[in-house]
């Protein structure tokens, strides 16, 4: 199955990605993650991406499509993938369908801009590996580190409420106009996004099973 997580920054797409993910037996493509890594390796990549990013705007579609088309090109990708942060802009959605990518479903997890405003203040990532957590939902097996490597847990630079306000403004404006795209082929499914993080889950699944 080939999945498309849309929402808004924080609407727990990456944490919805990953649970299903080991549910489907599928492979989670995040571009947020990508972009992160190859800052942290401080790659020609990343130094392009850095002043958007921190910044709170889009990087350059030529250079996200471009980290989708290698990334869908691995032998992991063949047996389905969720794109989660991909495509942002419908620029991106037409490339992904010149790619000949056949998308099964689109999600949208839907949370109230006020809500995403008061849940960002709390998330926080690993330093080493960029897994997420939140201080209150989902906090880390011993409430100080990484659970898998034990890295430090830091707030986001694109997390810090000003640039939180730019982005949402960026999703309205570039990113939502995609659920019109995906809604026009069919393949827009709403969801809720629930205070729970298991209940969400439990509402997607039920979706991807309809
Ligand atoms: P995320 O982790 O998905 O919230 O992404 C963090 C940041 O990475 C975004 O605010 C953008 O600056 C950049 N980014 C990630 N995915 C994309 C994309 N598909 N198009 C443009 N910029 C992206």
């Amino acid at each position: 199955m080939n999945l498309i997580f849309l929402g808004a920054p924080g609407a727990g797409k990456g944490t919805q990605a990953e649970r299903i993910c080991k549910h489907l037996g599928i492979v989670s493509i995040s571009t947020g993650n990508i972009i992160r890594e190859a800052l942290r390796n401080g790659t020609e990549l990343g130094k392009k991406a850095k002043s958007y990013m921190d910044a709170g705007k889009l990087v350059p579609d030529e250079i996200v499509i471009d980290i989708i088309r290698e990334r869908l090109k691995q032998d992991d990708c063949k047996n389905g993938f969720i794109l989660d942060g991909f495509p942002r802009t419908v620029p991106q959605a037409e490339a992904l369908d010149k790619m000949g990518v056949v998308i099964d479903k689109v999600i949208e997890i839907y949370v109230s801009d006020e809500k995403i405003m008061e849940r960002m203040s709390g998330r926080r990532v690993c330093e080493i590996c960029g897994a997420s957590y939140h201080v209150e939902f989902k906090p880390p097996k011993n409430g100080v580190t990484c659970d898998y490597d034990g890295g430090k847990l830091v707030r986001r630079k694109d997390d810090e409420p000003e640039t939180v306000k730019e982005r949402l403004r960026v999703y309205h404006e570039q990113t939502e106009p995609l659920k019109d795209y995906y809604e026009k082929q069919g393949k827009l499914y709403i969801v809720e996004g629930q205070d729970k993080i298991s209940d969400t889950t439990r509402y997607t699944i039920e979706v991807l099973e309809s």
